[in-house]
């Protein structure tokens, strides 16, 4: 899951006024928003999340302020889930995630997301995860490759960043766009490179849209995702149903199947496999491929993995460890 680009929050004026000089001072710092986000932190550099703002839902919103008030309280719950993320991922591949959100699912299937703290700037990122995720029974289901769900989708968000920063894309106006090298790009240029295995697009028309250039394709593409869904995962082009939703999704499955895949794929099988090759061509994917996978063993994560032993390990995650 990502960051929607079209969505803005809202802020509103809070009006409250209590009593005591406490309560106004704490009051006066909770914002009334219209989105689904419950408390957001600043992570210091020793990966402890310091209170960047509270928020309490607009009244007309779905979302109960009973719950909300009292998520608000629970710092150390937020601590120990981004812990887990922190635990994962080696700190210096994740500089530019500077703060964790966490948000009200209601009754959506999210768990996490991941985006720029604002679109004009690629070099500050934050991670949302949802205030109950590790309350949340499928989040311990095995899913790709056998692994927790819940490991799937930190790498998925993850794989956000690395796909999605500065290094990947630039800021002009009307962006951002993705430079030529990135992964999105190279994704996309892979569906065309497989067009005639696969008859993923009009033959007539792939030339002119790679002479148009890259916004064309990606809409095409987009539109070709979801039209042909079912089909493209049987060819075993994606990861899961889910990588269908756009390229953005798609890198992002990629990315984290090509951190827990054990086999280096052999060329020109599937496109699933010649995506993976795609990240393994960079020598930093292979760095931080590697360093995950060390991570990983050294927290005893692993393909399927009983649901006692990973809550076990979630508590355990107290502290995180400066990797
Ligand atoms: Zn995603």
């Amino acid at each position: 899951m990502m960051f929607s680009v079209f969505k803005k929050i809202k802020i509103f004026n809070n009006s409250d006024t209590k009593s005591s000089v406490k309560n106004n001072f704490v009051q006066n710092n909770i914002k009334c928003t219209n989105s689904d986000v419950i408390v957001s932190y600043k992570i210091d550099k020793n990966d402890q999340l310091r209170l960047h703002r509270l928020f309490k839902p607009d009244p007309d919103s779905k979302f109960d302020p009973k719950l909300w008030e009292e998520e608000r309280t629970n710092r150390n719950k937020h601590q120990q889930y981004y812990n887990f993320f922190a635990e994962l991922i080696p700190r210096e591949y994740r500089k530019g995630i500077q703060y964790v959100r966490i948000f009200d699912r209601g009754d959506s299937s999210e768990l996490a997301r991941m985006g720029p703290k604002n679109w004009n700037n690629l070099k500050i990122f934050e991670l949302e995860m949802a205030f109950n995720l590790f309350d949340i029974k499928f989040c311990y289901f095995r899913e790709i490759l056998d692994y927790p769900r819940i490991v799937f989708t930190m790498l998925h968000e993850f794989g956000h960043y690395l796909t999605m920063n500065q290094d990947q894309r630039y800021c002009v106006r009307g962006g951002p766009f993705y430079k030529d090298e990135s992964i999105i790009k190279q994704i996309n240029l892979l569906y065309y490179a497989h067009d005639e295995s696969y008859g993923l697009l009009d033959p007539e028309r792939n030339q002119e849209d790679i002479a148009e250039g890259y916004e064309t394709n990606y809409q095409r593409i987009q539109e070709l995702l979801s039209k042909r869904k079912g089909e493209l995962l049987q060819n075993g082009v994606f990861v899961r149903r889910y990588s269908t939703k756009s390229v953005e999704e798609d890198a992002a499955d990629t990315f984290a199947y090509f951190v827990l895949l054990d086999e280096r794929p052999e060329p020109g099988i599937s496109l699933l496999g010649d995506k993976v090759l795609l990240f393994c061509q960079y020598p930093k994917m292979a760095k931080i491929r590697k360093a995950i996978r060390d991570n990983l063993k050294k927290l005893g994560v692993g393909p399927n993995m009983p649901q006692d032993e990973l809550e076990a390990l979630r508590i355990k995650l107290q502290t995180p460890n400066a990797n």
